[in-house]
């Protein structure tokens, strides 16, 4: 498309296809029609249900406040899509620029995007997985089903993982007044996103609230009754826990496996694409006609050394999706980098939790307001001299102070002072993240690609 008229008659007449028909993939098709594409658009969803909202499913619809039948997304316009829901995308022929659908059609574009997210890890021994009150939470339907177990009344809830899905799900049982165990392999709740300062924060808001937060434990067995229903769990501390529910909360994998052989660069970290949210294929050449967005995506950042990111945030999904609709539909001189700062927010035992930047990539953390003792603060992740990335508990008014600080990579610690500086503010210290090659939870921002300046990964041969 070199201004020869082709890209107008695309934009009246061409075909775009989404697949994964979720926030990502919702907001993209809005933003097409909001910005003149007038060909034919056509929504491929594996899930049967119309795009709905996930974060509610581990807070207000585990707590009964919201049904989770009633997290439709908002519509910001209509999208006139034809929508082809309840069947999977199956394969992908580049050449001949095709999806395959499970069933066997097959479904042609001039332009497709790839917003197929992320699902959870299931619980990896089969037979235990499929234990009656054995649970995963990331769909509309798993939540259903949880919080009518939960609303049943069990004895114990168990929460493998203490990432942000697996805190907010125990906070939500202690809400809701049940006893609820959490077992995490690592040191502490969060520390795989936050690190172990304020980690151990976490862990101390957990205790207060009444979990019995059990760290530096793995869970090494389920066990069912005759009847198939799980009834305790085994921990490599030698304790058993008795429990009716558990809930495996052991981070995402991201939904790529359809891609394979297609030759895109598609794989378990997610589809590569540029900052412009085109993929590239597995030669490491960008295609022009395929894009992705959204959990499923890991593209470079300028602001974090050229960095692939993959995320999975909310507000990532969105910005992500919009900048890959304009793109798609522009020439190249038009097309918008993504460079948004990354943001996420999670609200469990009372405290509203937001970050910005990317505190994972931190090694040194300054408490520069508020106080850890009080579960009220704000944290400044430093990296090499800059700020990298912020949390704040409780502390939210400050962030966007803190976010032009990451985007105009101010230097660390900040210089300034603040009027309310504790005494754990007074210098910075090491934020404590997990040595990267040990699993935890899983953080909810990966880092892929190289930077000069980076960490650099070291190949072992497995023999
Ligand atoms: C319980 C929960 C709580 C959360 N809370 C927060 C929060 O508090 N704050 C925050 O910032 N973020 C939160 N998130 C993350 C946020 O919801 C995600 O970042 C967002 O949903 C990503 O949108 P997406 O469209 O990229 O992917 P998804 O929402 O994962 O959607 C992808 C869609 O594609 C479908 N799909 C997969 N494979 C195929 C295929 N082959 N063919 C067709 N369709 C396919 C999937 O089934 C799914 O419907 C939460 C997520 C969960 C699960």
């Amino acid at each position: 498309m070199i201004g020869d008229g082709s890209l107008e008659r695309f934009r009246r007449e061409g075909r775009i296809v989404v697949v994964g028909a979720s926030l990502a993939g919702l907001r993209a098709a809005e933003t097409l029609r909001d910005k003149g594409f007038a060909g034919s658009l056509t929504m491929i969803g594996d899930e049967p249900h119309e795009p709905y909202d996930r974060p509610p499913l581990s807070k207000q619809v585990l707590l009964g406040k919201a049904a989770a039948e009633r997290t439709a997304l908002p519509r910001l316009r209509s999208v006139d899509a034809t929508w082809r829901l309840g069947v999977p995308a199956a394969g992908l022929d580049m050449a001949a620029r095709r999806v395959r659908l499970a069933d066997g059609d097959e479904v042609p574009y001039d332009r497709l995007l790839i917003a197929t997210g992320v699902r959870a890890h299931p619980w990896p021994r089969e037979a235990e997985a499929q234990l009656d009150g054995v649970f995963v939470l990331r769909t509309r339907d798993d939540s259903a089903a949880l919080a009518r177990r939960l609303e049943a009344g069990p004895k114990r809830v168990l929460v493998i993982g203490a990432g942000f899905t697996g805190s907010e799900i125990a906070s939500a049982c202690r809400e809701r007044g049940l006893a609820v165990t959490v077992a995490e392999r690592g040191a502490a709740p969060l520390v795989g996103a936050l690190g172990g300062v304020v980690g151990a924060v976490a862990a101390e808001m957990q205790r207060e609230h009444g979990v019995d937060l059990r760290c530096g434990v793995m869970v090494t067995a389920l066990e069912g009754d005759a009847s198939g229903r799980v009834r305790a769990a085994q921990l490599s501390d030698g304790s058993t826990v008795e429990t009716d529910v558990v809930i495996v909360s052991l981070g995402a994998t991201r939904n790529t496996e359809w891609l394979a052989g297609s030759g895109l660069g598609a794989g378990p970290r997610g589809i590569a694409c540029d900052a412009g949210c085109r993929a590239f294929d597995i030669r490491g050449i960008v295609t022009d006609d395929i894009y992705a967005a959204g959990d499923v995506a890991r593209c470079p950042h300028p602001l974090f050394g050229y960095q692939f990111l993959s995320l999975e945030h909310w507000g990532n999904a969105v910005s992500q999706a919009r900048i890959a609709a304009h793109n798609m539909i522009s020439e190249s001189t038009d097309r918008i980098p993504h460079m948004e700062v990354p943001a996420f927010w999670s609200s469990q035992f009372g405290v509203n939790i937001k970050s910005v930047g990317v505190p994972s990539l931190g090694t040194e953390i300054l408490i520069s307001q508020g106080s850890l003792k009080d579960h009220r603060f704000l944290g400044v992740y430093g990296y090499q001299g800059r700020v990298i990335g912020a949390v704040a508990f409780d502390h939210a008014r400050w962030l966007p102070f803190y976010q032009e600080l990451i985007e105009t990579t101010a230097p660390f610690p900040p210089s300034f002072p603040t009027v309310d500086r504790r005494s754990d503010g007074q210098r910075p210290i090491d934020a404590d993240f997990p040595d990267p090659s040990v699993p935890t939870h899983g953080p909810t921002v990966t880092l892929g690609g190289y930077s000069p300046a980076d960490r650099r990964m070291t190949f072992t041969p497995a023999h």
